[in-house]
């Protein structure tokens, strides 16, 4: 590394190349305040920590920054690493260095965080920083950046996180913000600390398949200067090699072989105006076969982040495919350099950020982190931003937006507002309904039809493809469920009542509440909502207020709701979404019947089952079902036993439920005062057949008064 050290000269050299006014003395003043505070501490390789902001600045420096930023990108961790105070470097360099310098210091700490929804923190944090001055962002990367680069002096478990936080987050933003070279030097150094060989085999197959096609690229290149002279078109005609991470992507993306990869290297054409870009790519079309399908008009509709170029891919003179990427002048600055060309410095110090549709993303993305509830939502939504492959369409009003490609009408409806996509019942495109799980095609006018009365459907997450549909979906289908269950759970919950001769004025009095906090909900609404979900059954509410308890009400309490399983059909539909009811237990062989839950899906009820009545209050929501016993899963099953109470009696049960291979998940047992015992099971069971023979086989023990399930 010693050879790139940067000095503060270097630096002024660098800033006077741009900047013949800047403010000189402003770096100085900063790389002495600086030095003094860094005095005693040396980066990890054993070097004078100052080269690191040295370095950071110089980065900023190739960007073309103001002195500002430079400033406070050699101060950038003086506040962090030395007793230096925010107050100081007002007073010596005024307040928009020190605000820099301030903001940098709050975001410091965030690098030695690393679980998702940290991760989600920072993000929220690094975007509201960037809000208030895109410049601190900006000197973060070149930190960022520089870090990078000597992250091989670390040891490997922080090179990996680092590299990881990097590709996971720095890329995408630069990317969105439009910075090219940026995105692709994390990229790159991401991918060699994560996958180090994987990064330099093709490393090296890319240099060589350099050196395989110089000669033909060469020649490709002089054929199309050749024809610009002829045709006078100025462009500056170059070879270009796509980086490292890009070609590991489409290797995974497209589950191919470096070898299968066709666009490692192709050319790059720089011309002076818009029409001249077509112009060019008409004649390269002339010159070569184009490959259907690989033309790519981002000039006429650019990139979210901005990007504006022609792409195409032809059958070059040998038979090979080449890229051309065709351009002008400014499209490839704000290639590279994106919003950083933004924040350059100018003649008269004023930057312009009017017309920035950076800015507008940025905004947008800040209003909606405050919609979102929970962080890794929120951070989804940003990756899910970043995703590179879009498709355009149009609003009946002309706007354009850009969605991910696959996305349909609810997507867009979402991605308008929240309330045109909970309500959204249809869409038309060009005129025509389509269905709502229609994929979106590029260049679509999409009107999106709305009505008051309707709500989204649980269906429609299995079709949308944008994180903002799909939280959307889940916070409303969330409410709603609790609405219904609410209302649910008192229906319940009276229907006991009354079966016990109770007042519903019951419902609302303290004995139920405190029944709720011994049930373990902290309201009545959650009681409410618990017994709607079936979590809580209203006998178990009910047998609380009343004076005894039978052995049915400790069981089912204990007893925890069987997991989700698959492999029952309602007349002929499969694999829906089922549980077993903790009422009745079924097992396959026992005649049964399903009943809709809100958004849980199907509880299966033994026929016999005496909650059914309760349920039927709802006929609509009561189906038939088949159960399809599927190889050696096993299902859990209640059996309440009751004995004489005799020392042993519990052991001699519990061997005997063991000695045919049954498992017992949950066991308990009390006596009455005339010693009877009562012991309530739940084992896990095949089916209704290994059952009987249970119970026969326990009824048959000496002492066994009853067994039933
Ligand atoms: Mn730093």
């Amino acid at each position: 590394m010693a050879d790139d050290v940067i000095t503060i000269d270097d630096l002024i050299r660098k800033v006077l190349s741009y900047s013949h006014d800047a403010d000189i003395e402003l770096l100085r003043k900063a790389y002495i305040f600086s030095s003094e505070a860094h005095i005693r501490q040396t980066r990890i390789e054993g070097s004078p920590y100052i080269e690191h902001p040295l370095a950071v600045a110089a980065i900023l420096a190739d960007m073309r920054m103001d002195t500002t930023t430079l400033a406070a990108a050699l101060l950038h961790d003086t506040v962090e690493d030395s007793s230096a105070t925010v107050k100081d470097i007002k007073t010596l360099f005024g307040n928009d260095v020190a605000f820099l310098v301030n903001a940098l210091t709050k975001l410091s700490k965030m690098e030695f965080m690393t679980k998702e929804e940290a991760q989600a923190e920072n993000f929220r944090k690094m975007l509201l920083a960037m809000a208030e001055d895109v410049r601190v962002i900006l000197i973060k990367f070149a930190d960022r950046l520089h870090n990078m680069k000597t992250l091989e002096h670390l040891p490997e478990s922080k090179r990996k996180r680092i590299a990881a936080e990097t590709l996971d987050i720095y890329a995408p933003i630069v990317n969105r913000l439009g910075i090219g070279w940026l995105k692709t030097e994390f990229e790159d150094l991401s991918f060699k600390f994560l996958l180090p060989e994987l990064y330099n085999e093709i490393t090296r197959k890319i240099a060589k398949r350099k050196e395989e096609q110089e000669g033909y690229l060469r020649e490709v290149v002089e054929e199309v200067q050749k024809k610009l002279k002829e045709e006078n078109i100025t462009g500056k005609v170059s070879s270009r090699v796509k980086h490292s991470y890009g070609i590991y992507q489409k290797m995974q993306k497209q589950q191919i072989t470096f070898e299968q990869v066709h666009d490692v290297l192709g050319i790059r054409i720089i011309t002076d105006s818009k029409a001249s870009c077509y112009t060019i790519m008409g004649i390269i079309h002339s010159l070569w076969t184009p490959v259907p399908g690989r033309f790519k008009d981002y000039i006429g509709v650019a990139k979210s982040n901005m990007y504006q170029s022609l792409h195409t891919t032809v059958i070059g003179p040998k038979g090979e495919r080449v890229e051309f990427q065709i351009r002008t002048e400014e499209m490839n600055r704000v290639a590279e350099d994106g919003i950083a060309s933004h924040w350059r410095y100018k003649e008269k110090g004023a930057f312009n950020e009017k017309d920035s549709r950076y800015i507008s993303w940025l905004r947008e993305l800040i209003q909606s982190q405050k919609e979102f509830a929970d962080a890794k939502d929120f951070l989804e939504e940003v990756k899910g931003a970043v995703v590179p492959d879009v498709v355009y369409v149009f609003t009946p009003k002309g706007d354009i937006k850009d969605l991910p490609v696959g996305s349909t009408p609810v997507d867009l409806a979402y991605s308008i507002h929240t309330q045109i996509g909970h309500r959204c019942v249809g869409a038309k495109v060009s005129g025509k309904i389509v269905p709502l799980r229609y994929q979106l095609k590029n260049g679509d006018t999409v009107e999106i039809i709305t009505s008051q009365a309707h709500g989204p459907s649980r269906d429609w997450l299995k079709f949308v493809v944008t994180q903002r549909a799909k939280s959307r979906i889940k916070q409303w289908i969330k409410a709603e469920e609790r609405t219904q269950s609410v209302e649910l759970g008192i229906r319940l919950l009276e229907a006991e009542l009354k079966k016990h001769n109770m007042s519903n004025a019951m419902m609302k009095s303290d004995e139920v509440l405190e029944v709720a906090k011994a049930l373990g909900v902290n309201s009545l609404e959650e009681l409410f909502v618990s017994v709607g979900f079936g979590k809580i059954s209203p006998q178990q509410v009910v047998n609380k207020l009343l004076p005894e308890k039978p052995v049915e009400e400790i069981v089912s309490k204990h007893a925890k709701p069987p997991a989700e399983q698959k492999g029952i059909s309602i007349k002929g539909i499969d694999d829906i979404l089922y549980h077993t009811a903790k009422c009745c237990f079924p097992v396959p062989g026992d005649n049964l019947v399903g009943f809709i839950t809100r958004g849980k899906g199907v509880t299966i009820h033994n026929k016999k089952c005496h909650n059914l009545e309760r349920l039927a209050i709802d006929d609509a929501r009561l189906v038939e079902v088949e159960w399809k016993q599927e190889g050696e899963t096993t299902y859990p099953a209640r059996l309440l036993v009751e004995a004489v109470d005799k020392p042993g009696i519990l052991a001699n049960l519990s061997a005997l439920v063991s000695s045919v291979n049954v498992n017992i998940r949950h066991l308990e047992a009390s006596s009455t005062p005339d010693k009877t015992a009562h012991i309530g099971f739940i084992l896990e069971v095949k089916d209704k057949k290994q059952l009987t023979a249970l119970i026969q086989k326990i009824a048959s023990v000496d002492g066994i008064l009853r067994v039933k399930r």
